[in-house]
C-alpha cells in the first residue's frame, strides 16, 4: 500500500525549504568536485595557478652577477678586492667593453670609475647619453695585480661570462675599447690601429673597435680618431650628431 501524502501548506513548504537551505549552507564544491564544509568567516583560499615566471634581462643579468661573484676559476680570485661584473642598462643599445678593472674599479666593484672612466663618461655624454643608458663591462672581471696585461688563460676562463652578458643584453652595437677587447671579441691578432674606424661583426652584432680611454690619457691627439669612431656609432644608433 502506498503512503498517501497530503499536499503541503505554504508554511510547510517554507519550513522544508529552510531546512534544505540550512543543510547545504556551509558546503561548497572543491576543485575535485567534492562538497566540503566551508567556514563562512574565512575567505576561500586562492587557487594556486601554475605560473611560469619569465625573468627580465635585468633579472637574468643580476642572477649571472651573483653567480660570477663567487668565481674562483683563476688566481685573480686571490688578489682581487671586488669582482667588477658590469654596470648600466640591461636593455642598452650599446655596450662598452674594456680590458680589466684597475685599482679604483677593484676598490669600488664598478667598471671605469677611475681617470680612464671619467674620460669614457665624457665620451658617453658627448654622444648625448648618460652612463645609465649604456652598459659597461670588461673582458676580465677581476683586476690583474699591478694592472699587468690579462693572461691568455685568464681571458679563456673569464670570457664565457662576457659572452653570456652580451647574449642577455643583446645590444645593437658593441664598442670594444682597446686592443685586448677588440682582439678577444673578434678572435684576431690584427692590431687595433687597423681594426678601428669600421664596423666588424660579433655574433651578428655590429662591433666598433676604438682606442682605450687610458691610451687617450697618454696620447690625447688620438681623441680625434676615437671621436670619428664614436660618430659612426651615433649614426648607426640614429643619435643626433652635435
Ligand atoms: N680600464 C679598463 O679596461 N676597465 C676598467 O674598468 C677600467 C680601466
Amino acid at each position: 500500500m502506498t503512503e498517501s501524502t497530503s499536499p503541503s501548506s505554504p508554511e510547510q513548504i517554507q519550513k522544508e525549504l529552510l531546512s534544505l537551505v540550512k543543510s547545504v549552507k556551509g558546503q561548497v564544491l572543491n576543485s575535485q568536485n567534492l562538497y566540503v564544509e566551508l567556514d563562512w568567516k574565512k575567505p576561500l583560499p586562492a587557487q594556486k595557478k601554475n605560473k611560469t615566471v619569465i625573468k627580465s634581462n635585468a633579472g637574468r643579468l643580476d642572477d649571472l652577477g651573483r653567480e660570477v661573484a663567487g668565481c674562483k676559476l683563476c688566481s685573480l680570485a686571490k688578489t682581487r678586492k671586488n669582482i667588477v661584473f658590469g654596470d648600466g642598462n640591461a636593455s642598452a643599445k650599446i655596450v662598452f667593453v674594456g680590458e680589466a678593472p684597475g685599482a679604483d674599479e677593484d676598490e669600488q666593484g664598478l667598471p671605469f670609475v677611475g681617470r680612464a672612466g671619467q674620460l669614457l663618461t665624457n665620451i658617453i655624454k658627448a654622444m648625448g647619453l648618460e652612463r645609465k643608458d649604456v652598459y659597461i663591462c670588461n673582458i676580465l672581471k677581476c683586476r690583474p695585480p699591478g694592472n699587468r696585461n690579462p693572461l691568455p688563460d685568464e681571458i679563456r676562463l673569464c670570457e664565457p661570462y662576457l659572452k653570456e652578458q652580451l647574449k642577455l643584453i643583446s645590444p645593437q652595437i658593441i664598442c670594444a675599447l682597446g686592443s685586448f677587447a677588440a682582439k678577444t671579441l673578434l678572435k684576431t691578432e690584427t692590431p687595433i690601429t687597423t681594426l678601428r674606424g669600421r664596423f666588424h661583426t660579433y655574433e651578428e652584432i655590429k662591433l666598433m673597435p676604438t682606442y682605450h680611454p687610458a691610451y687617450l690619457l697618454r696620447n690625447p691627439p688620438a681623441k680625434k680618431q676615437v671621436w670619428e669612431d664614436i660618430q659612426l656609432i651615433m649614426k648607426e644608433l640614429e643619435l643626433p650628431q652635435q
